[in-house]
């Protein structure tokens, strides 16, 4: 399990978000729903390493062989090494670079090597098409495809929890249906997901959980049933009254 705990985080005198705290459990979907600039990315950012939280906060593991670990504040790389994988919003692949070499340059964490062989015929199996395509170079293939790469590449640092930014973002409904079945698969093999969504329907219809987040706070939380249920949530991200 990852705990992250009061985590503010600014851009200069602008604050991006005001005292987060949130958990996500191996196993378990975690979405985060909020309008465009509530602090989605920045969180995601805060946890990968990518931006620095406010002094106070605290992001450790729990529950797995890292446990106890703080990684608030250390490198990205180092954040992979404890069992972290981020997949930035527009994918962060290698569009020059085959599917394979992407996938194979996902395996470089230490905590990953030896059992690369294993972790490409894990992901070949969750993305069957990608094996089909394991020569291709990855900018001629369809946005689809290439989020596959990039969730695959994630996968391959054998990672406990994998955080996604918007990973429906300029997908086909059939693309986005697919999507999100392989992420409750990936669940199923014990993984946690942290999961920053505009489609709040598709996600809230398979996340254990969820946040709502509002200009950098959170304002509320419930598993996923109560907040497709919710009438505010329903207004605000599922369409209700429009
Ligand atoms: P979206 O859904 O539009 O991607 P978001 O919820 O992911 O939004 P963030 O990208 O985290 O929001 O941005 C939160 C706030 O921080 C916004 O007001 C944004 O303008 C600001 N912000 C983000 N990145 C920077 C930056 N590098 N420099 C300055 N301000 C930034």
């Amino acid at each position: 399990m990852i705990e992250v705990g009061n985590v503010s985080a600014f851009y200069g005198k602008h604050q991006a978000l005001a005292d987060v705290s949130l958990t996500v459990a191996r196993g378990e979907i975690v979405v985060i729903l909020g309008a465009n600039g509530a602090g989605k990315t920045t969180l995601l950012k805060v946890i990968g390493g990518l931006v620095k939280p406010a002094p106070g906060a605290r992001i450790a593991m729990a529950g797995t062989n890292m446990a106890g670990k703080d990684l608030t504040g250390m490198a990205p790389h180092r954040i992979v090494e404890a069992g972290v994988a981020l997949v930035p919003e527009g994918r962060g692949i290698f569009g020059e670079l085959n599917v394979r070499e992407n996938l194979l340059l996902g395996a470089y964490p230490a905590r990953a090597r030896a059992d690369e062989a294993a972790n490409l015929a894990m992901v070949l199996g969750l993305f069957p098409r990608l094996n089909e395509r394991m020569k291709q170079t990855v900018r001629t293939m369809s946005g689809g495809e290439q989020q596959m790469v990039a969730i695959g590449r994630a996968l391959m640092s054998a990672p406990d929890i994998l955080l996604l930014d918007e990973p429906s973002l300029g997908l086909s409904p059939i693309m986005c249906k697919e999507l999100f079945q392989i992420l409750a698969r990936i669940r199923s093999s014990g993984l946690g997901i942290l999961l920053v969504e505009q489609n709040a329907k598709q996600s809230l219809k398979i996340a254990d959980r969820g946040y709502l987040i509002e200009s950098g706070r959170i304002v509320g939380s419930g598993t996923g049933a109560a907040l497709q249920q919710d009438p505010a949530v329903q207004r605000a991200y599922l369409g209700a009254g429009a």
